[in-house]
């Protein structure tokens, strides 16, 4: 999946001084129910069963500590006084399980025990002094357990020393009140999908479907049960082998299953069919309903499905985990008028007695997992061409179809250089891309059938090469999946960046050799999240929906990639990793994978690198190195510390990282055999030079993830070199150093006189990255202080950014520009003037919005100019009347978006509030569109104000439509908080997501946003002083 705008690049943090526990400022309750309400335990014991592949998953022996489920079961449930006396007081104990008597608890409560062990269940008098007594008696109890020899925890008591007693988990309530026979996240792996018979008629008129999957399956153990996936879905009839059968549901967990009263033998081969019937999912996951308007003015539907992560459960009834693969025969019923796709060409079709039409899809030639798996019924047209054997077609709405030209040309140089790449031919007949009016992510990689939004596929001939950029990345990253996810699959989401990392990477690699007009460069930017305390390792552990949500973010995608090159970078030659890959691909073709089973590819016994060893620190644990350089003539010596931002000094992590350091000098500094390497595995090391030098330069390319101090001698040297010439190093290093000089400020490592210093150098800098680094990084402090009401200093610094880039701005021309690195040099610089009022700029910007409007859209104003002229457009009423007008009647989607950017920018509080009513209503303005409307707002004061306020009256809309802990919701909670910096916008932010318990307060991007604020606070209040006195 590929998400569409990156807003991590824009968001940074300064300064740190204390460290924050997320819980330690919250309120009583919240602790409890952060403490009680998440799943950790069900799911520990889901991973621990993974762990020890050999045993039977649905025999899993319960230690003790699974009585928490119990409590965790309570903490959901109404508990009169007494009990919550008790639970309370084994709280405040340190006791945090409790076994309670079933024959207490309400049918409707969702947890029971099988078997369940009496205790704490008492008459209403029973007070906290009975649960004391009773935890001193389970002590007691347990030390004399623990010091009987030989002896281990059963239910039975002592006398069987080698058989441990499952004691039995906590099973839940089905909606039909019937215990549900499993209490885990994950699937028991007693059960294999073999394949998938599913038939579908969606009924586009009355937006519902009914379906008939029939699931063939192997017994792997004997068990006596099947536990699978259905989410929304009403079974109305299920038959096993030929009997019927109850089909149980478990809600919360999307969870079915089937009891069978003997045991299913392992070796069998059995059959499950099931009818439903469900709406179509008006989110954007499942199997969902899109609409638009065509050239005539009429409502066109159409249905789509979007799976990834968790949602074909909700279009079938399944086992919805990637390591469940199997294969799929689908088909679907249609209107005359409609057309049909899949995962694989159509077979036939057939005229049915009703009127419709059935169309039969092949049976998939492949093994695949559930969330590959996709549908749609629709009208759309499509052009197509055959590249090497396969298929090749880009579908749209009739009306797009000329602006699919473009993504079959770009696809059709892709595949074939994937294929040759991978040394794997793509293995369907058929590739379709296919525009869907409503939809959410960038774009998702669907075995054979990739969905895309329109802005990601569809452009014109006339669009620029910055508008081609984006489709042609977005494709060369669902083609990378097609391999790298598709064919070999992550084993579960932990590992998700073996998918999006890569797939991210790809982008890159591939286009620079398929496309090299398209300059695409390496700009990956996951250190300033992965600074945090709150960042998470590459390969975690995924124990709730919800963090299996959270994985989609910058650290799966951007650190993934940026691993992948660093480790390119570091192989002699560049046929190593790719022949690393080619047999990692070959050896699991078709299978699923964790993160070991690549390093263990990529370390060949042909050369002596020890892969797995160094590329395991920078997968299992968070954060990066700070490598600090202090050169002493020829002699180097280097120190490697955990890059941490927290407000606590005290904070101190022993991390280390296996560290390829690269590093060139001022005798030769620009060619890549001026790349030298050292390899920096422990605390410290020293090394010698051949010569003296007098400055080095660590991070060639910025091809590593680390950030680099060269100490106060060592910056003054590189300032000085790079003020005599700035070309002395490549575009990429001066980049490098501009982002690392900044966070260094936020570490509180230099100071920001430091920091200042090296502005001498990037005034002179003409080069398209290291100045819009520099933007980036000035433009973020200007927002704090406008955000903070420091108005006085903010235009200061206004002034002060204006006056920096004078000659540049200046320089930039209005007239169509061919050069891709040019016209996003200009686009950056001219949107940084405009917005900071520079008058050129404003001026020649709303003249080309006139001239524009004035020649009904004949004449076009190039694509990387439009968001400054829309933007500009947006300031002001009347024109931002006429950009409304302009935006209802656009077609075209990537102009469209940019005209809703350009109206979200207003400062006016009435069209603030209408364009967010009516994206939230999904009345003219898409309500996929909200994340990119909010983080537009919130560039400005009086924007997020009114952001901020809208998202904390529509939160459980919002929730509803963007899943909790999803990208969408990331990007919104970040967009609304980075550049906050005061104690009171703190209060706020932590009040109201405290005040959310679990509609959203768990989430990592909410601990992310506290501590980002926080570390902009004590920036802001240490370097407060020293802006005054130098702007
Ligand atoms: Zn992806």
């Amino acid at each position: 999946m590929k998400y569409l705008f990156n807003v991590f690049s824009r968001c940074y943090s300064y300064k740190p001084l204390q460290t924050f526990h997320f819980h330690a400022n919250l309120p009583r309750n919240m602790i409890e129910n952060s403490m009680f309400e998440e799943e950790p335990d069900v799911v520990d014991l889901a991973k621990d069963s993974t762990t020890f592949p050999a045993l039977d998953p649905d025999e899993v022996t319960y230690e003790p500590r699974s009585s928490r489920l119990l409590v965790r079961g309570l903490g959901e449930n109404d508990m009169d006084d007494d009990e919550e006396d008790c639970e309370s007081s084994a709280r405040l104990l340190g006791m945090s399980f409790m076994n309670r008597s079933s024959a207490h608890r309400s049918n409707s409560s969702p947890y029971t025990r099988q078997a369940p062990p009496r205790s704490c269940s008492r008459p209403s008098s029973r007070t906290i002094v009975v649960c004391v007594l009773f935890l001193v008696i389970v002590a007691s109890m347990t030390m004399v357990l623990y010091f009987l020899p030989a002896c281990t925890f059963t239910k039975a008591g002592c006398p069987k020393p080698n058989k441990t007693n499952p004691i039995e988990p906590v099973y839940p309530i089905s909606t039909n009140g019937e215990l549900f026979p499993w209490a885990q996240l994950r699937l028991p792996q007693s059960i294999k999908p073999l394949s998938y018979d599913l038939t579908l008629n969606p009924d586009l008129d009355k937006m519902t479907f009914t379906g008939r999957t029939v699931i063939n399956m192997s017994i792997l153990h004997s068990t006596n049960r099947i536990v699978f996936h259905g989410a929304n879905l009403s079974i109305t009839k299920a038959t096993f082998m030929a009997s019927d059968v109850t089909v149980l549901e478990y809600k919360p967990r999307q969870q079915l299953a089937v009891n069978f009263s003997e045991e299913l033998k392992a070796g069998q081969y059995c059959v499950l069919t099931m009818e439903y019937s469900a709406n179509f999912s008006n989110t954007y996951d499942g199997f969902y309903n899109s609409s638009y308007i065509d050239k005539d003015g009429n409502k066109r539907v159409l249905a789509a499905t979007q799976f990834e992560p968790l949602s074909a459960r909700k279009a079938f009834p399944c086992f919805d985990e990637p390591a469940f693969k199997a294969t799929f025969l689908i088909k679907i019923s249609r209107k005359k008028t409609y057309m049909t796709l899949s995962n694989m060409p159509k077979a036939k079709s057939t005229n049915l007695s009703n009127g419709l039409v059935q169309d039969e899809f092949e049976k998939t030639s492949v093994n695949m997992s559930t969330y590959l798996v996709a549908f749609i019924v629709a009208n759309f047209t499509s052009i197509t061409k055959n590249v090497s054997g396969t298929q090749v077609s880009v579908y749209s709405v009739p009306e797009k179809i000329g602006h699919t030209e473009y993504a079959l040309t770009i696809t059709s140089k892709l595949l074939e250089f994937y294929n040759n790449f991978f040394d794997i031919n793509y293995p369907l007949k058929k590739l379709d891309l296919v525009a869907i009016p409503d939809f959410l992510a960038g774009a998702m990689e669907n075995w054979g059938l990739i969905t895309f939004r329109e802005t990601t596929l569809l452009v014109g001939n006339e669009s620029s090469l910055l508008e081609k950029q984006v489709v042609a990345s977005v494709i060369a990253h669902e083609l990378a999946h097609q391999w790298f996810g598709n064919l070999v699959t992550m084993r579960w989401w932990n590992d998700l960046w073996l998918n999006e990392g890569f797939a991210t990477y790809m982008e890159y690699m591939s286009l620079q050799e398929v496309s090299p007009d398209l300059e695409t460069v390496l700009r990956f930017r996951a250190l300033d999240k992965d600074a945090l305390s709150s960042s998470h390792a590459v390969s975690t552990d995924v124990n709730t929906t919800e963090q299996v949500e959270e994985m989609f973010d910058s650290v799966s995608y951007e650190k993934g990639a940026s691993i992948l090159l660093m480790l390119n970078a570091s192989f002699p030659g560049d046929q190593q990793f790719r022949k690393g890959i080619i047999e990692y691909l070959k050896q699991f073709s078709g299978l699923n994978t964790d993160t070991d089973d690549l390093w263990n590819s990529l370390t060949q016994p042909t050369h002596h690198m020890n892969v797995s060893q160094m590329m395991t620190s920078w997968t299992s644990q968070k954060g990066f190195p700070l490598v600090t350089v202090n050169l002493m003539g020829n002699q180097v010596t280097l120190t490697q510390e955990h890059f941490l931002l927290t407000s606590d000094n005290t904070t101190h992590t022993s991390s280390l990282w296996n560290i390829p350091v690269t590093y060139v000098n001022d005798s030769c500094s620009l060619a890549p055999e001026c790349r030298q390497v050292f390899t920096l595995k422990n605390k410290s090391d020293t090394f010698k030079l051949s010569k003296n030098v007098t400055w080095l330069k660590l991070n060639y390319k910025s091809t590593g993830f680390y950030i680099v101090d060269y100490g106060k001698d060592g910056w003054s040297a590189l300032t000085e070199a790079l003020s005599k010439n700035v070309s002395v190093l490549t575009h990429e290093d001066r980049a490098s150093l501009i982002h690392n000089i900044f966070a260094l400020s936020r570490l509180g490592r230099v100071t920001f006189r430091q920091v200042l210093n090296l502005q001498k150098y990037f005034s002179l800098e003409t080069e398209t990255s290291p100045v819009m680094e520099a933007l980036l990084q000035l433009n973020n402090i200007y927002r704090q202080l406008e955000k903070r009401q420091e108005s006085n200093l903010a235009s200061r610094m206004k002034n002060f950014i204006r006056g920096t880039f004078r000659d540049l701005i200046a320089n930039q021309t209005w007239d169509k520009e061919e050069n891709v690195s040019k016209q996003e040099l200009r686009s950056a610089l001219l949107e940084m003037a405009c917005s900071l009022n520079d008058e050129n700029c404003t001026h020649q910007a709303t003249s080309l919005f006139k001239k524009y409007k004035d020649s009904n859209g004949t004449i076009r104003i190039p694509g990387d100019l439009q968001q400054t002229v829309f933007t500009v457009a947006g300031q002001s009423d009347e024109t931002w009347d006429t950009l409304f007008n302009m935006y209802v009647h656009a077609t075209y989607d990537s102009e469209k978006r940019k005209m809703l950017k350009g109206l979200a920018s207003t400062q006016n509080p009435q069209r603030l509030v209408q364009i967010l009513s009516s994206g939230l209503r999904g009345s003219l303005i898409q309500t996929q569109e909200l994340p990119l409307i909010i983080s537009t707002m919130c560039q400005s004061f009086a924007g997020c104000l009114f952001a901020w306020d809208f998202i904390q009256e529509n939160w459980d809309r919002l929730i509803e439509k963007f899943p909790i802990g999803s990208f969408a919701i990331q990007t919104i909670i970040k967009s609304v908080t980075s550049q906050s910096s005061t104690q009171a916008q703190l209060n706020k932010v932590q009040a109201f997501f405290s005040g959310l318990k679990e509609r959203g307060s768990q989430m990592r991007s909410v601990q992310e946003a506290l501590e980002t604020i926080k570390l902009n606070r004590d920036w802001m209040d240490r370097n407060l002083p020293t802006l005054r006195r130098w702007l």
